[in-house]
């Protein structure tokens, strides 16, 4: 299907779902219901992302570094799923969602350029129990992220923040350019004693005055900015699935045990 056609078709089986919302529910485990969501606020990121402020009747709460599976419906019955992490702090008390635009995509350029403040979706979750992070671990921190692979981490930085973490926390943040840099601003506040922010960028040049790298992962990075395998670091990788293999394999390399090291792929995700 043509992606106009198809957004069209998502555009009014949203306006559809909220006719009818009452019939949202089911049997199973309850983070398994599909629930109805509605988004509160739409905040711009980068020219290419933007996150959804969603109100979720219901929600009883998540762990820094889950996600949610969404359900859009068409009036004709076509359904796309898609799994997106959650953004927010467990303790901010709601669910935000940050989703990028990938141009030939079929979901996300429907949330990044139709969804709008009082539309509605289907939800599901929290989902996952690996790729979390609590503010009990005391172990260092080390967050390593590519492009959206950001939003998970982002969930857990904020979370640091959130509960005054002593933790040590270092992000290595690889981005395209530095107009793809999501929550720029937020990543400048949370630099501090705890929490080390390094970015690269992997396309055309370096703007005038960056301090970060330009350049693809490698492992002359993770050697500047890596805890020690010996302070056995708790380590997350977020990405496309190339970046994650390679970060990962960098990582093991210098000595990190493969066990210490979680990581989740943003390949595709619909059915
Ligand atoms: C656990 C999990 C959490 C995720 N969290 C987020 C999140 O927080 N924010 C976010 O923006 N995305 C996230 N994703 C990716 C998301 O689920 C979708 O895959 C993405 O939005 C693309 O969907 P689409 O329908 O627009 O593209 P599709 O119609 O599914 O695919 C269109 C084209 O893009 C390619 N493609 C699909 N997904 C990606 C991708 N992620 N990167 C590069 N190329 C891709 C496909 O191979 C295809 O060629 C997550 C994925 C997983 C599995």
């Amino acid at each position: 299907m043509e992606g106009a056609a198809l957004l069209e078709r998502l555009t009014a089986g949203a306006t559809a779902l909220g006719q009818r919302s009452g019939e949202i529910g089911g049997a199973g485990p309850e983070r398994l219901i599909w629930r109805a969501a509605t988004i509160r606020d739409v905040r711009p990121e980068t020219p290419s992302a933007k996150t959804l402020l969603l109100g979720v009747p219901g929600w009883r709460g998540h762990l820094a570094g889950q996600h949610v599976d969404i359900r859009l419906t068409a009036d004709d019955g076509y359904q796309a799923e898609r799994s997106y992490s959650i953004a927010s702090a467990p303790e901010a008390g709601q669910v935000e969602l940050t989703i990028e635009r990938i141009d030939d995509g079929e979901v996300s350029p429907y949330l990044t350029l139709d969804a709008m403040r009082g539309d509605m979706f289907e939800l599901r979750g929290p989902i996952g129990g690996y790729f979390t992070w609590d503010a009990r671990h005391r172990q260092p921190l080390l967050l390593v992220g590519g492009g959206s692979g950001l939003v998970p981490l982002m969930a857990m930085l904020r979370h640091h923040r959130a509960v005054r973490s002593r933790t040590e926390a270092r992000l290595l943040l690889s981005a395209r350019t530095q107009a793809d840099i999501l929550y720029r601003d937020e990543l400048e506040a949370l630099e501090s004693d705890e929490v080390a922010v390094h970015i690269t960028l992997t396309r055309g040049a370096p703007p005038p005055g960056w301090s970060g790298w330009s350049r693809r992962i490698d492992r002359a990075m993770f050697e500047e900015i890596a805890p020690a395998p010996e302070e056995q670091p708790s380590i997350y990788v977020c990405g496309p699935t190339a970046f994650v293999e390679e970060a990962a394999r960098l990582l093991v390399e210098l000595g990190h045990e493969p066990a210490t090291i979680r990581t989740e792929r943003f390949g595709p995700s619909g059915g």
